[in-house]
């Protein structure tokens, strides 16, 4: 065969995450590289979805997902969230929040157009960006006290931007956006007419003194903001491939049509299932967040006995750490010395950075 591939796909390579996790596992060593869990679905969830294939609810769904469930996310994304959302017209079940951003990246950008991110990055939405031909530029979050600079956000602007995307709490650096920042950054957004596309699906692992704000709840942003969330992370479920999206009617429309080509609907059985979910106690998530703040402070008072470099994370999963001082030459040999000797699995800082050389003197635990 002589014919070539589409070009956006030969820069493809499988993530050094999931070499990562092989080795791992041929070693029994202990996995602290992708961002599995180890807690596992809520019982009563599993149970419905069980149900929910006996009831018979093994057949495609309306693409835009069962009114039902888009009728408790609405009530969840106007109560948590404070952001009130139509669940007919402004709400969208999809294929994993990745599924949700993949949609939203087609309906609102077009090949040639640029997007912000903030750096370091969660490197599916860079690779997603550039497989579509959408261009991006980053700005620094600084790794030690999570600032970011209004100033170099804004000189990352060109005339071809047509969106800022953020991810608050943060995957990886643990930063939670706080509400100056986000009011900062939407006004720059307003200033330029540019789209906010906001990935929160860690929006319940905040910890003490750090409270998720949603940037669709700054009342004056809502119309220029599409936020993507998910059941994965939340209730240990990143297999069951549903996420979620609310933002403006005409957007959510459309997006739910370009969700219908590529992917028909979400699982429909499942989405019945996860109508459980919504009966979940507070205490839940109270007892989800205590967890990792117990692993959080754990693991980051071993790397910095061990000499790591660290800003304490305010959310998420995760720490990006920083080790200069260690002496290895570089990310690729911190992260093998890591897995041969000590058999703890992590990520290569050049993961999260467009240059590589930026990524050079941390992992991601
Ligand atoms: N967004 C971020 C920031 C993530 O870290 C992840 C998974 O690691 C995802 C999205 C994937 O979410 P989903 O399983 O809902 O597609």
């Amino acid at each position: 065969m002589t014919q070539a591939l589409n070009p956006s796909v030969t820069p493809l390579k499988q993530s050094g995450i999931r070499a990562a996790s092989a080795r791992c596992q041929e070693l029994g060593g202990i996995n602290l590289g992708q961002g599995v869990c180890d807690i596992p679905t809520p019982q009563t969830i599993q149970d419905a979805a069980t149900r929910a294939m006996a009831d018979n609810h093994n057949m495609y769904s309306a693409c835009e997902g069962i009114l039902p469930l888009r009728e408790k996310l609405a009530e969840k994304i106007t109560n948590f969230n404070g952001v009130p959302v139509d669940p007919k017209t402004e709400v969208l079940v999809t294929h994993g929040s990745t599924g949700a951003f993949v949609s939203a990246c087609q309906t609102l950008l077009q090949p040639g157009d640029e997007v912000v991110l903030f750096e370091p990055f969660y490197g599916y939405h860079k690779s997603i960006l550039s497989l579509l031909g959408v261009g991006t530029r980053a700005t620094q979050i600084n790794l030690q006290d999570f600032s970011i600079d209004l100033d170099e956000l804004a000189a990352c602007i060109t005339d071809k931007t047509k969106a800022i995307l953020i991810c608050t709490p943060n995957n990886p650096t643990g930063k939670v956006f706080s509400h100056e920042e986000l009011m900062a950054i939407g006004e720059l957004a307003a200033q330029y007419d540019l789209w906010i596309i906001t990935d929160e699906i860690y929006e319940y692992i905040t910890y003490p003194g750090f409270k998720h704000t949603s940037m669709a709840s700054l009342a004056k942003f809502k119309d220029r903001t599409i936020t993507l969330s998910g059941f994965s992370k939340t209730f240990n479920m990143t297999g069951w491939r549903l996420g979620y999206v609310f933002g403006p009617e005409e957007v959510i429309g459309r997006m739910a049509l370009v969700q219908d080509l590529l992917y028909i609907c979400p699982s429909t059985p499942l989405q019945h299932a996860l109508l459980a979910a919504f009966d979940m106690p507070e205490s839940y998530f109270d007892e989800m967040r205590a967890g990792f703040l117990t692993k959080r402070d754990r693991v980051l008072s071993v790397l910095r006995d061990c000499g790591f470099q660290a800003g304490t994370p305010q959310g998420a999963y995760y720490i990006m750490a920083d080790f200069s001082k260690l002496g290895y030459a570089d990310d690729a040999e911190a992260a093998n010395v890591l897995m041969e000797e000590a058999k703890i699995a992590t990520v290569t800082g050049r993961s999260f950075y467009m240059d590589p050389a930026h990524g050079k003197h941390s992992l991601r635990f």
